[in-house]
């Protein structure tokens, strides 16, 4: 029996009562709110291990809920997973740049969702074993990766954990090039449905994240990606 405590905001109540029903038969507690505030709040009391949030939601929308949720230090440790219809991508980038770990899109069956939030708890466990303060630094760029931390230029940026994981990995080996699989494989786990695509759209969040030195990942057409060498210009 697990024994994670699972958000479900959702204002679609067959939508809503499917989610619920299918993690509860997997196991986990769930608790679920159908409007914005109720969410917020429940959140807020509760303090799940993982929140299933609907974008499009009435009143407070899920992007607001978000924001709110990754802005408070008691709630901003609390994985999201954006929940979005279709044709709402720059609305998954955003959700992305605030801190939501993943997102699912309408209509997704019962395994993928059960897949992605299995990824996203496991994800939350420490990335080594070891606890030592390990710094590399790049330009203006500085991963502590025992603190789980990136500082640009001095300034302390967030990073959700995924973005994390993927700039720590690229930056430990520079000047490999690596290919979107390898990448998703190394930093997500082998067993969820995590698409070429979505690895692009967290290392657009990373770059956007490292500003004057977004540079330092580059994009090898038809490849992948990789960490520029310390030397190269
Ligand atoms: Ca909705």
């Amino acid at each position: 029996m697990k024994k994670e405590q699972i958000a479900v905001v959702e204002d679609e109540a067959d939508i809503r009562e499917v989610m619920v029903y299918n993690l509860e038969r997997d196991g986990y507690r769930v608790f679920s709110a159908r409007n914005g505030k109720q969410g917020l709040e429940l959140i807020q009391a509760k303090k799940p291990d993982l929140v299933l949030l609907d974008l499009m939601l009435p009143g407070l929308d899920g992007l607001q809920i978000c924001k709110l949720l990754k802005a408070d230090e008691l709630t901003c440790s609390i994985p999201i997973i954006m929940v979005s219809a279709r044709g709402e991508e720059s609305d998954i980038v955003s959700g992305l740049e605030l801190g939501a770990d993943d997102y699912i899109t309408k209509p997704f069956s019962t395994r993928e969702m059960l897949a992605r939030v299995n990824a996203v708890l496991r994800r939350r466990e420490p990335l080594s074993e070891k606890k030592s303060s390990v710094r590399i630094e790049y330009a203006g760029v500085t991963i502590d990766v025992g603190r789980h931390q990136v500082w640009v230029d001095d300034e302390p940026v967030a990073m959700t954990a995924t973005e994390f994981k993927l700039l720590h990995f690229l930056a430990h080996h520079p000047g490999w090039v690596f290919t979107r699989d390898h990448l998703i494989s190394r930093i997500m786990g082998e067993d969820n449905f995590i698409v070429d695509r979505n690895i692009d759209v967290h290392i657009q969040a990373v770059r956007k994240k490292l500003g004057p030195y977004r540079n330092l990942i580059e994009t090898i057409r038809g490849i992948g990606y990789r960490f520029k060498e310390r030397d190269e210009p």
